[in-house]
């Protein structure tokens, strides 16, 4: 054993224990790139000194509400600037941001909020018949804060609802430092709330704290990695309550970047009109929404594209392909999930692969990817729990800790998600190289067992994506007497097309092992998506089951 091992005489730095706060990435934005802006749907614009001034009056606010420290606070918005002041002023102020999913059932969403214990919802108009109903099966919220976003849906005569911004004209802006009210704090102090969106089970808490969130921006913003600087403009289509929107918004203010908030419409035109006429550099979406953006890429300039983010499902080589030919630059898989604040990988080549040819760094770019500083990966046995070779072949379990990684879930205790030795087990197959790049197989549950052997859905996936008339494809297992389970897939055209399941099994023949072709092709108008946007395989397992 290393003299090291538990030596209790080893020696303190002597360096400030300041902590780690998301007040600092306020004021450094208010200090630093007070000009910088941010723009919601193309059209309200404000600058971060205007933004950080209301962040200001939003403090004092919420001592108007008598919000006490510690409390949990919900929002329940799209992508836009008061929900960016509402990320800003509640973890500056000691309360915790509780970011709601705005597609959730109305059991869960009452699950949630009830759990959570919230003092107080902060809603978009638009959003606010969408969680209304439930307002009665939530005691505890004492307060609905309206953000207006320029619609005009009816609001409820109720005394519980306030305006957002006439609490903001009431309340004197703060005029003192965040940060020095964390001076003595501890940085571990809670700072965001998020629960993943529970398809088995309920729905589970993960909860950031201050030091994890600067942490986990600080690994992020590294350049060689997605490297976010002050003259990026950045584009989080992933919702703000998806895993803090991968960390982008803060990750903006930190470096000083533009932001570019799409608002509540996902419409393909919209997006690709904001990228072009805001001239975005980096922006983030799950792959089912760079995929509904495809048809429409040659319409516009995006010319100012320099990183583009994938991730939360596996990005299909042949779209992030697309977007190299439309615009200069692949989309790079980032791994992650929610309580990996999300971002655990980032893939993309290094220079080890500058003499690849084209196809093995399409290869290369097809894998989540290699951890990001601070975070540790393992793949370990299903069955027997033993580490893996790091091989690039041997599939195990993928196991990640880190600073950013979650210990346990809020009020929940102990979780069989957490290892004995404190890591979590993420659910997901992989494999992992000599150079540390993770690829992912399948999730576990969603590998299909034929045979006695398995197959890969999403390896299936990405063959049939890989025809150009496909827009999306979800591949399940269906039970089979004979062979356990048999892949099926589900496949939407796009718009004009028309195409025989036969003519699809034609197209992916050369690529698959010949029992791996699915045993049917069921064409769709639409798939279902979870709250996130990414395909529901088990809505489509539970519709097959009825069907
Ligand atoms: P949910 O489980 O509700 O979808 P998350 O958004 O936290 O919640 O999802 C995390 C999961 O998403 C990961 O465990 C993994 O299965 C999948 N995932 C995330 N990023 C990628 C990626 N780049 N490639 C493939 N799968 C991914």
């Amino acid at each position: 054993m290393l003299r090291s091992a538990g030596a209790a005489d080893a020696m303190d730095g002597l360096m400030q224990p300041r902590p780690l706060t998301i007040a600092h990435i306020v004021e450094r934005a208010e200090r630093l790139y007070a000009h910088k802006c941010v723009t919601t749907a193309g059209a309200d614009r404000h600058t971060y000194a205007e933004v950080v001034h209301r962040v200001r009056r939003l403090a004092t606010g919420l001592d108007l509400l008598d919000v006490p420290v510690g409390a949990r606070v919900a929002t329940f918005a799209c992508n836009n600037r008061r929900h960016l002041e509402l990320y800003l002023a509640l973890p500056a102020t000691k309360r915790v941001l509780h970011t709601v999913n705005i597609r959730l059932s109305s059991e869960h969403l009452e699950y949630i909020v009830n759990h959570a214990e919230d003092d107080v919802v902060f809603v978009d108009r638009r959003l606010l018949p969408r969680i209304w109903p439930s307002a009665d099966r939530m005691p505890r919220v004492r307060h609905w804060v309206v953000l207006p976003d320029g619609s005009d849906h009816p609001i409820p005569a109720d005394p519980r609802i306030l305006d957002y911004d006439e609490l903001l004209m009431r309340a004197d802006p703060f005029a003192g430092s965040f940060e020095d009210a964390f001076a003595s704090a501890d940085e571990n102090l809670a700072s965001g709330l998020c629960y993943t969106s529970g398809t088995t089970g309920r729905p589970k808490g993960v909860l950031y704290s201050h030091r994890s969130t600067v942490l986990h921006c600080l690994g992020t913003l590294a350049a060689g990695l997605i490297g976010l600087s002050e003259s990026d403009v950045v584009m989080p289509i992933v919702p703000f309550f998806h895993a803090n929107a991968w960390g982008l918004p803060y990750g903006a203010l930190m470096a000083g970047a533009s932001l570019t908030l799409p608002g509540h419409s996902a419409d393909p035109v919209h997006l690709l009109q904001l990228m072009e006429a805001e001239r975005v550099s980096v922006a983030g979406a799950v792959p089912t929404v760079w995929s509904s953006l495809v048809p429409r890429l040659g319409n516009h300039d995006l010319s100012a594209t320099r990183f583009l983010l994938g991730g939360g499902s596996a990005v299909p080589p042949s779209l992030s392909e697309t977007y190299r030919a439309a615009t200069g630059v692949p989309i790079t898989h980032s791994w992650g999930m929610t309580e990996v604040s999300p971002v655990g990988a980032i893939g993309g080549t290094r220079t080890q692969h500058r003499g690849a040819t084209e196809e093995e760094q399409v290869a290369v770019r097809a894998a989540q990817g290699q951890p990001l500083p601070l975070v540790n990966v393992r793949i370990v046995d299903v069955e027997t729990g033993r580490a893996l070779p790091r091989d690039g072949h041997a599939v195990g379990e993928l196991q990640v800790s880190g600073p950013w990684v979650a210990s346990g879930y809020f009020r929940r205790g102990a979780d069989d998600s957490f290892t004995d030795d404190g890591w979590l087990r993420t659910g997901d197959l992989a494999t992992i190289d000599a150079d540390g790049y993770l690829r992912l197989v399948d999730r576990i549950k969603d590998l299909i067992k034929s045979g006695g052997e398995w197959i890969s859905s999403v390896e299936l996936e990405a063959a049939i994506a890989s025809h150009p008339d496909v827009a999306e494809v979800a591949v399940i297992a269906r039970p089979d007497p004979r062979w356990t389970e048999r892949p099926v897939a589900y496949v939407v055209l796009r718009d004009g097309s028309d195409h025989t399941a036969e003519e699809l099994l034609r197209h992916i023949t050369p690529m698959v092992a010949k029992w791996w072709l699915p045993d049917d092709i069921v064409f769709m108008t639409s798939l279902p998506k979870t709250g996130t946007g990414k395909l529901s395989k088990s809505s489509l397992r539970e519709s097959a089951r009825i069907g």
